[in-house]
């Protein structure tokens, strides 16, 4: 039997053949492809030419082909409809993975050539591209412990491979704290809720075979169930079970796993002669150094707060009218929040959703990445790896693009959240390759027959995630190290961030949000409402975020802390957190922080982007024209195409000739003084 994972894919666009790939491919194809790609690896190390650009970095960046496609295949997978094997096989990679890139950056030999060219950069007549693609390979070698020897060394590989088993448990904890608690509804609770949120409980009773409406932990049904449900009792219930995944005891608990990776990190960056985990992780970073990053979440946090704890005395006053006695609690914030949105704004997510239609809210972003960029989008009829997924061939002039795949219903077997990967990316040399975008999301999946309806927050998410498609898709460098969304972390969400403006541009929205029933479009006073409440309640939005942030921060910057939980409790209480609102993500549930390396000390890095985002759009608005067509091309001229072919202030001066400062964001969140 041959590897359908192994093979040259035959398929349209060489998309992965989804239907003949059995779980059982997965274990052999890595062992086969892992071997290949070292094989690569030591042809380029011991090739007896002296060390060029072409023979050694550009051969890096041609090799492990089939291992990329093993990769791609399978975390696209685990991550969006898993089950029992792929968890397993899960656990059995990543120390794998681990291992295999150890291998890599350990190859003293390979490193040697890089070295030399390294040394030697300002005489190999490089491009401006190339120059950068060697700057960071020879970076990341370093970073990676390539110079460390001897006992270092070891210690270093433990402390790698470690973490990344320690990373995988902590995601598969959460994933089961989440699917095994529900809260059956009784009828009358269930209807005090808006029918969306009725339907939602519904659909999941009927995935978790409950026998009647539940509510489950999946923030597309806690959160409305918070916002509409007068059941005090039954939102902090829910609230609870909500904000103790991963820290119920037994086997799921995350609080252990927390203090080990916080120790390991410690020590890593010790060992490459970094202070801390924190400045270690900076360096690559657009802000520099944990400095920079307080000093920008601090200028938030006190307008933030100062917004939050006005609104909390207001919310406060509306439970006590409503009977209840003591302070305002978490599990009320959301619910008062509704409804003083309901008595001041006037708007109404009830009434608000039928108008936000998914497939009009895809059409909605599709429709503007043509108007800004040209880009046309045709779907197509290809097996993937899922009923629910669809996916579109994406055009300019004719002339393919990429193919972008939009999976947006939540299950029981897909992480919680809404992200954005590339099964494959966009590259030139050694071999041009044009990028396969995956959008994966979780709103709430209608029952039979009925319209799949957003809330405003869900389109928000849509907009976001494919902004960072658009990044994916109109790369166009000659590397895949540095195309598309390989920027830095701080910079990677600017595009995505950017491009949820477009959505509250009024002539989008009179255009694509259509009732569902009546396919009236929205009314302009539920537009200007929908618009004017685009900052509403955001002094909660922010505290809720820079506390996390400014958490994340503190756990990286100094000493690793032996508790955790005690550490988070200090932080909150310096700030003076508000009472009644709690993290966006809590120790044991931060899987931004835990899951891997990828936003440790970087969490910051969403609010950091929001600061350019605001400025940005700003460029827009100044001319007047939110498609203006020479601010769209110098958008996708800079930012959009270099992905990190290039420094990301660079790109950005280029886009708007200055660095941004907090006053842009801080009135676009309302909070400016
Ligand atoms: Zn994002």
């Amino acid at each position: 039997m041959t590897n359908p994972l192994l093979q040259d894919w035959t398929t349209p666009f060489q998309i992965a053949p989804f239907a003949e790939i059995s779980d059982d491919d997965f274990a052999p194809a890595l062992e086969e492809a892992l071997a290949a790609h070292l094989a690569e690896i030591d042809a380029i190390a011991q090739n007896p030419v002296a060390p060029t650009f072409e023979n050694t970095i550009e051969a890096m960046e041609g090799a492990g082909e089939m291992l990329g496609n093993v990769l791609s295949v399978f975390y696209t997978i685990a991550g969006a409809d898993s089950n029992p094997k792929r968890q397993e096989l899960q656990r059995d990679f990543s120390p794998k993975l681990s291992a295999h890139s150890s291998a890599i950056n350990g190859n003293a030999a390979l490193f040697a050539r890089v070295e030399t060219l390294w040394a030697a950069r300002d005489t190999l007549d490089l491009n401006e591209e190339q120059a950068r693609v060697l700057m960071l390979t020879h970076r990341g070698f370093v970073r990676a412990g390539a110079a460390l020897t001897g006992d270092n060394d070891a210690t270093m590989t433990k402390v790698k491979s470690r973490l990344a088993v320690l990373g995988t448990e902590f995601v598969q904890n959460l994933l089961k704290d989440e699917s095994d608690w529900v809260m059956p509804l009784s009828e009358e609770a269930l209807a005090e809720l808006p029918e969306f949120v009725q339907d939602a409980a519904q659909a999941a009773g009927t995935d978790k075979d409950a026998g009647g409406p539940v509510v489950t932990l999946s923030r597309s049904l806690i959160v409305p169930f918070l916002q509409f449900s007068p059941r005090r009792d039954l939102r902090e219930k829910a609230y609870n079970a909500w904000a103790a995944r991963g820290a119920n005891g037994g086997e799921t608990d995350n609080r252990g796993i927390a203090g080990e990776t916080l120790k390991l990190r410690e020590t890593r960056a010790k060992l490459l002669g970094y202070p801390d985990f924190a400045h270690y992780k900076l360096e690559t970073e657009m802000a520099g150094t944990p400095d920079a990053v307080r000093d920008l979440l601090m200028q938030v946090w006190e307008p933030a707060k100062a917004q939050a704890n006005k609104d909390a005395a207001i919310l406060e006053n509306l439970l006590h009218k409503d009977g209840f006695e003591g302070p305002l609690e978490p599990w009320d914030w959301r619910y008062y929040s509704e409804a003083r949105r309901k008595a001041e704004h006037d708007l109404d997510e009830a009434i608000l959703k039928p108008y936000l239609q998914l497939e009009r809210m895809i059409d909605a972003s599709f429709s503007c990445a043509s108007r800004l960029f040209g880009l046309e989008f045709k779907e197509l009829d290809l097996p993937l790896y899922h009923e629910d997924c669809r996916v579109w061939e994406v055009t300019k002039k004719g002339e393919h693009i990429a193919l972008f795949i939009g999976d947006y219903f939540a299950r029981g077997s897909k992480r919680s959240g809404a992200w954005c990967s590339a099964m494959r990316a966009q590259a030139r040399k050694p071999k041009r390759q044009t990028p396969i975008v995956i959008n994966v999301c979780n709103f709430a999946k209608p029952s039979a027959g009925k319209p799949a309806l957003l809330s405003y927050d869900d389109a928000r998410t849509l907009f976001h995630e494919f902004g960072h498609a658009l990044h994916q898709m109109l790369s166009d460098v000659e590397y895949e190290s540095v195309s598309g969304t390989s920027v830095a972390r701080d910079f990677v969400e600017l595009p995505s961030q950017l491009y949820e403006h477009w959505l509250e541009v009024p002539e989008v929205l009179s255009e694509f949000a259509t009732h569902a029933d009546t396919g009236e479009p929205m009314p302009q006073e539920l537009l200007d409402k929908v618009l004017g409440a685009a900052t509403y309640d955001m002094g909660f939005a922010t505290v809720e975020y820079v506390a996390s942030a400014l958490v994340d921060l503190a756990f990286h910057v100094g000493d690793a802390p032996a508790d955790p939980m005690q550490k988070q409790a200090q932080v909150l209480e310096s700030i003076g957190m508000p009472h009644a609102i709690g993290m966006r993500h809590a120790t044991p549930q931060f899987a931004h922080v835990f899951a891997g390396d990828g936003y440790s000390s970087g969490y910051y890095s969403y609010m950091w982007s929001e600061v350019m985002d605001a400025d940005a759009f700003e460029a827009f608005e100044e001319i007047g024209d939110p498609f203006d067509t020479q601010t769209a091309k110098r958008l996708a001229d800079t930012v959009l195409s270099s992905g990190g072919s290039k420094d990301a202030k660079e790109l950005y001066l280029a886009f708007r000739g200055r660095m941004p400062g907090v006053d842009a964001l801080l009135k676009g969140r309302g909070l400016a003084a």
